[in-house]
């Protein structure tokens, strides 16, 4: 009955990156995506604390090494030195994905818009099910489907509608440091905080996000004043209307990832550090840990082995995730002030660059346990 010893929903970055490991351990996979092309995206650009060696990535997926962040509110500075933080090209990390994809043993197929999970009459899940009614059968099922999280949603895994950080972006020319990323905060922000990203060829991606639903409503509109700034100006001109942006997921991470046979990655269960809006370096790590967690249980046909990657998911990274979340509630209620904004930086200022980074990069806590090298 099982045509696949996987089935994937979503060819998102989390779905394409366990797919490539599943090939690796030549297990038969289908990763299912209801959009028509893998590389178009609402937005290209990430920033990441990550070693893409840890992920056999190569150094092509880089836009830009960043070797200072700076945290900016109205009228204090706190740089910030780092040696592995990164500007990623989400387009060129899906190619090589897909590139090194073992097409023997993994099968993509686009446009198919998965509606639902099957279950047999003891309960356990067979497949999925499209608008179409097409049934795809396997002995694991996988929801990489990120925010739209159809099937977590479904099971009740996550609830119906989660708090979201919507962001608008702008590509524009870059003045700036070509090696210095900013985040912005502060009043001026309207109850939300900015970035620059700087690229290649002295171009950089301005961007505006908010948790506020009232200032999500009209984010354009905000983004086009916050480069009216005097600060902004000196950094970067405007020379195109193109808008990217897109929502994630603010929750904390979900309790639950794994379900009998189905197993959660990425941002359908909020694999998102709710601080810093990084997604990439947390949900690189659930596609390794889950891929071996898979291999394990097909080998021994024993699903109880699923729940292995979500014990080491949440063993390397819960604690950080709910510091995160606390700091995230704490920059909503406070971005709107610049006395607080100010003091927290020049607090800032007392702690080490290290630590910063180690917190900024989901390390916190974890001197003693693994850490990527
Ligand atoms: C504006 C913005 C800025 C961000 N900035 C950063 C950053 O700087 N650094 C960082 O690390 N992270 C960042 N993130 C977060 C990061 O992009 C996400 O965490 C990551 O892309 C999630 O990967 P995923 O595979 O879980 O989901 P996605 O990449 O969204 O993939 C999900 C896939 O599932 C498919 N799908 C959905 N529903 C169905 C269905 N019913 N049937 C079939 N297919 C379906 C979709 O078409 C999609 O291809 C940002 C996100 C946004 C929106």
């Amino acid at each position: 009955m099982h045509n696949f010893d996987v089935v994937i929903i979503g060819g998102g970055t989390a779905g394409l990156m366990l797919a490539r490991e599943l090939g690796k351990l030549k297990r038969k996979t289908l990763v299912l995506d209801r959009k028509d092309n893998l590389l178009a995206f609402s937005f290209n650009t990430l920033g990441s604390f990550i070693n893409i060696k840890d992920f056999n990535l190569t150094k092509d997926v880089i836009s830009k090494e960043i070797d200072t962040l700076i945290f900016k509110s109205k009228n204090v500075k706190r740089a910030i030195k780092t040696d592995n933080l990164y500007v990623l090209d989400k387009k060129k990390v899906h190619e090589e994905l897909i590139n090194a994809m073992n097409t023997d043993d993994v099968t993509l197929k686009t446009n198919i818009h998965i509606k639902d999970i099957l279950k047999d009459a003891s309960g356990n899940f067979t497949g999925v099910i499209d608008k179409d009614n097409n049934e795809y059968y396997a002995k694991i099922i996988v929801d990489a489907s990120g925010t739209n999280a159809i099937i977590s949603k479904k099971i009740g895994l996550r609830a119906k509608k989660v708090p979201l950080a919507t962001g608008v972006e702008y590509n524009v020319a870059y003045l700036g440091n070509p090696n210095t990323m900013y985040l912005l905060s502060g009043k001026e922000y309207q109850g939300g905080y900015g970035w620059i990203f700087p690229l290649k060829n002295k171009r950089a991606i301005i961007g505006f996000g908010s948790y506020n639903n009232e200032v999500i409503k009209d984010l354009k509109r905000r983004l086009n004043d916050v480069l009216e700034f005097p600060f902004i100006k000196k950094l970067v001109k405007k020379d195109n209307e193109n808008v990217e942006g897109g929502s994630i997921p603010i929750t904390p991470v979900l309790e639950k990832f794994v379900v009998n046979n189905l197993v959660c990655v990425g941002d359908s269960v909020s694999q998102v550090n709710p601080i810093v809006g990084e997604g990439y370096k947390f949900i690189f790590e659930a596609a390794l840990m889950a891929s071996k967690a898979i291999d394990k249980s097909l080998e021994k046909e024993d699903i109880n082995c699923l729940v292995a990657y979500e014990t080491e998911w949440k063993n390397r990274f819960s604690a950080n995730y709910k510091r995160s979340k606390s700091a995230q509630e704490k920059l909503y209620k406070y971005t709107n002030n610049n006395f607080v904004m100010d003091t927290a930086l020049l607090l800032m200022r007392l702690r080490s660059d290290e630590r910063i980074v180690r917190s900024l990069s989901g390390e916190y806590g974890l001197e003693n346990k693994h850490v990527s090298s």
